[in-house]
């Protein structure tokens, strides 16, 4: 069993409407590269911030700007329209948790996937509102990332925690922290053991300037230790990126002596045995 569930339908341009991408069509496309990949299990994971009601959550700018559809729609088109297993990638927004809790239970997803993409009102990963021009030092970031991503899990909001050391997206232009980085991760691999959160192992850091999978394998065996589920997605946002780059991450995983993957249904989670169909 491999599986792919954190998968987007379109790409992140405000162009990409529902009309142009939530189609049968669009999610067939999405199925035959998973098939094609020996991917049995896909599901799709649509950023929070693209539906009206993640304003009631948090009101950023760049939330105010991509804010635009209805998130009941999409939860309809995936059920009704698709075979395709029903996800959403909400951000956690410390302080926010019983807003992000009422958004959830609003739709019978089969899963939610935790993300920090956010410091405060600036981003890890966007340039337009970028942390990294906050004056803050690489140290102050790193850890207030892995701090957040602590609060996270410990939340108890989520399944899956996303891309859990997002923070090293741009690689050394934006000074990763010298030395042994374990001293950041630390808090959060003891708050995702102790949540019993699965942590997701993404291929999508391979295509970014760092081209290193999510997490680093430090961070991945410290969860590991803790028998932590795994969860395997390639963060597509096209149908050519899904099971993107699975061969590297089945070897991953295997070297590390995973042998499971966490697969979900109604918020219910399963392990499954690891490897792909013929
Ligand atoms: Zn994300
Ligand atoms: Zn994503």
């Amino acid at each position: 069993m491999l599986t792919d569930y954190h998968v987007h339908l379109r790409p992140d341009e405000l162009g990409a409407t529902p009309e142009l991408y939530f189609t049968s069509a669009n999610a067939e496309r999405y199925r035959e590269a998973a098939s094609e990949a020996g991917i049995r299990e896909l599901g799709v994971s649509e950023h929070v911030h693209r539906f009206s009601q993640a304003l009631a959550i948090w009101d950023h700018p760049l939330w105010r700007e991509y804010a635009q559809d209805d998130l009941f729609a999409y939860c309809a088109f995936v059920r009704e329209q698709t075979d395709l297993r029903l996800g959403l990638e909400v951000d956690f927004i410390p302080g926010r948790e019983d807003r992000i809790a009422n958004l959830i239970d609003s739709c019978e997803l089969d899963y939610a996937i935790g993300s920090v993409h956010f410091l405060g009102d600036r981003a890890v990963d966007d340039t337009e509102y970028d942390v990294w021009q906050s004056g803050r030092s690489a140290e102050q970031i790193w850890r207030r990332y892995f701090e957040t991503l602590a609060e996270a899990a410990q939340s108890g909001l989520f399944d899956i925690l996303a891309h859990p050391d997002l923070v090293k997206i741009w690689g050394d232009p934006r000074r990763r922290p010298e030395g042994d980085l374990r001293r950041y991760y630390e808090p959060a691999i003891e708050a995702i053991i102790d949540a019993g959160v699965a942590v997701e192992v993404s291929t999508a850091g391979l295509r970014k300037p760092i081209a290193e999978v999510y997490p680093s394998t430090s961070f991945l065996q410290g969860c590991l230790e803790g028998s932590s589920p795994v969860a395997l997605s390639s963060d597509a946002h096209r149908p050519d990126q899904v099971g993107f780059a699975y061969d590297q991450a089945q070897e991953l995983l295997e070297s590390l002596g995973v042998s499971e993957l966490a697969t979900f249904a109604e918020r219910r989670r399963t392990l499954e045995p690891l490897g792909g169909d013929a």
